[in-house]
């Protein structure tokens, strides 16, 4: 499914402190200074409000607040954590956005005029609140691939999603149209005013019924068939302070992927993506990771999974990697070690490189193969590179998918750092990996050190460049 057509990029909402939801458009220096917003800071605006005309007919469109200015303050990018940063094995951690558990009220709607009956713009729904459960929960559905089970095993329990804390609400039946916080809304269409005003309402009828909204941080709304075309839609990051929504397209109430990346969003993550064949970045093409596009069952990529915490990573300064060297690594299968992974950092010019290690196993036991590998002794992984300018838990920068590696001797070079990732040896659970630096063709003197000037995997009599240039005679034979 394609959630990049349907799930807006960027949509800013902000409450205003009595309580009203109001859609928020940048223009000019506030576009800017909208990308480094996340949901829980106080925004000072300054713009203009929006009144679009009605056209005879059609539903009257919502005023929006096109700000020309946006100064932003706290929320939690303001106290985050650095990640780990060491080479040691085993220890550091970061501290995860969802530590403790993810607490999640999951809520059906439908629009209904009358019992049985759906408002205009919409129908039933198309899944029993029992397959939603399903699901949901590991509970229950034990063998099955579950939101709770990716959250389980993808973060080795740290940000679990289980039944004693999360709770599947009861269909909820919604009228057809409503005011919510002086907010007209309606099922007829789906605007800004009209998702919010679902969610709204649902969060009322709730309370009525004696539910504890506040025992839930994150309110995931299933939406009936509808004018909503998205398959998912969800706040980015999100603090103690506010409630933290997502939104559920009536087609994939109960595909696990899809509830996933958009709680993916509500703890930080941006999308995995990747530069398609037609050579333009795609921010959905990563497929290796739940940030990507829907709807296969696997963890989030390697960076992500370090940005929530879930796993640590080998650190390495790349710049002190000398022109010749070659360095050797053991990167551990993301899905057997909490310990997987390579951070390299390139110096200011690039964005740090990742490399992580893919296998069938855990979270990615249904993982399609071009993520992880086919489980035979010739290819049982596949390792992926990565370049993200992620710098903590609380920033939610992309991800850009560079390649993966699945054959012995391939490798992978960086464009401009000259860094080439080769893969050496792969197993069930663990890669090992070559990193070396770029320095031009090979000389009698790098033949004669062991150097591996071009980076092709071959140093001193091993490399034919120097065999060359030995029979050439350029190189005499050490005594
Ligand atoms: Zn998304």
């Amino acid at each position: 499914m394609d959630l990049k057509a349907q799930e807006p990029l960027r949509l800013l909402g902000v409450r205003t402190d009595d309580g009203q939801r109001v859609q928020l458009r940048a223009q000019g220096p506030a576009a800017a200074q909208a990308d480094g917003l996340t949901t829980g800071m106080r925004v000072e605006l300054a713009g203009l409000w929006m009144h679009p005309e009605a056209t005879p007919g059609l539903p009257k469109p919502q005023p929006y607040f096109m700000a020309g200015s946006i100064k932003a303050s706290g929320g939690a990018a303001g106290a985050a954590p650095q990640p780990t940063v060491t080479r040691q094995q085993g220890s550091g951690a970061v501290a995860a956005a969802a530590g403790g558990g993810v607490k999640a009220i999951v809520i059906p709607i439908a629009g209904v005029a009358s019992p049985g009956v759906a408002c205009p713009g919409t129908t039933l729904p198309l899944t029993t609140v029992a397959a939603v459960k399903r699901a949901v929960f590991e509970e229950s559905n034990p063998r099955g691939v579950t939101v709770g089970s990716t959250l389980n095993k993808c973060s080795y329990g740290i940000t679990k999603l289980t039944s004693s804390s999360s709770f599947v609400a009861p269909l909820l039946n919604l009228p057809c149209n409503s005011t919510n916080n002086g907010v007209n809304w309606t099922f007829s269409k789906c605007d800004f005013d009209d998702f919010n005003g679902y969610a709204e309402a649902a969060d009322e009828a709730l309370r009525q019924r004696g539910v504890n909204l506040d025992a839930y941080k994150h309110r995931v709304y299933l939406l009936p068939p509808s004018q909503c075309g998205f398959v998912g839609l969800g706040y980015i990051g999100c603090d103690g302070s506010f409630d933290c929504r997502v939104w559920i397209g009536a087609d994939v109430w109960a595909t696990p992927a899809a509830i996933v990346h958009e709680i993916g969003h509500n703890l930080f993550l941006a999308h995995a993506g990747a530069v398609t064949s037609a050579g333009v970045f795609d921010d959905y093409a990563d497929i290796s990771g739940t940030m990507g596009y829907c709807c296969s069952d696997r963890c989030p990529n390697t960076p992500h999974a370090w940005q929530l915490g879930w796993v640590t990573m080998q650190q390495i300064d790349g710049t002190t990697i000398k022109p010749g060297q070659t360095l050797t690594f053991s990167v551990s299968s993301q899905a057997v070690s909490r310990q997987a992974g390579l951070r390299i950092t390139l110096g200011n010019s690039s964005d740090p490189l990742f490399v992580g290690y893919r296998t069938k196993a855990g979270g990615d036991a249904a993982a399609p193969v071009d993520i992880a590998g086919l489980l035979s002794s010739i290819t049982p992984g596949r390792l992926h590179l990565y370049t993200a300018a992620i710098a903590n838990t609380f920033d939610p920068q992309p991800t850009d998918w560079k390649g993966s590696l699945g054959t012995l001797g391939s490798s992978w070079a960086h464009p401009t750092a000259g860094i080439v990732v080769r893969l050496k040896s792969i197993n069930r659970t663990a890669a090992v990996v070559t990193l070396c630096r770029k320095a031009g063709p090979e000389t009698p003197a790098s033949c004669r050190a062991g150097l591996d000037n071009d980076c092709n995997g071959l140093a001193g009599d091993k490399d034919p460049a120097c065999l060359k240039l030995r029979l050439l005679g350029r190189v005499r034979r050490r005594p």
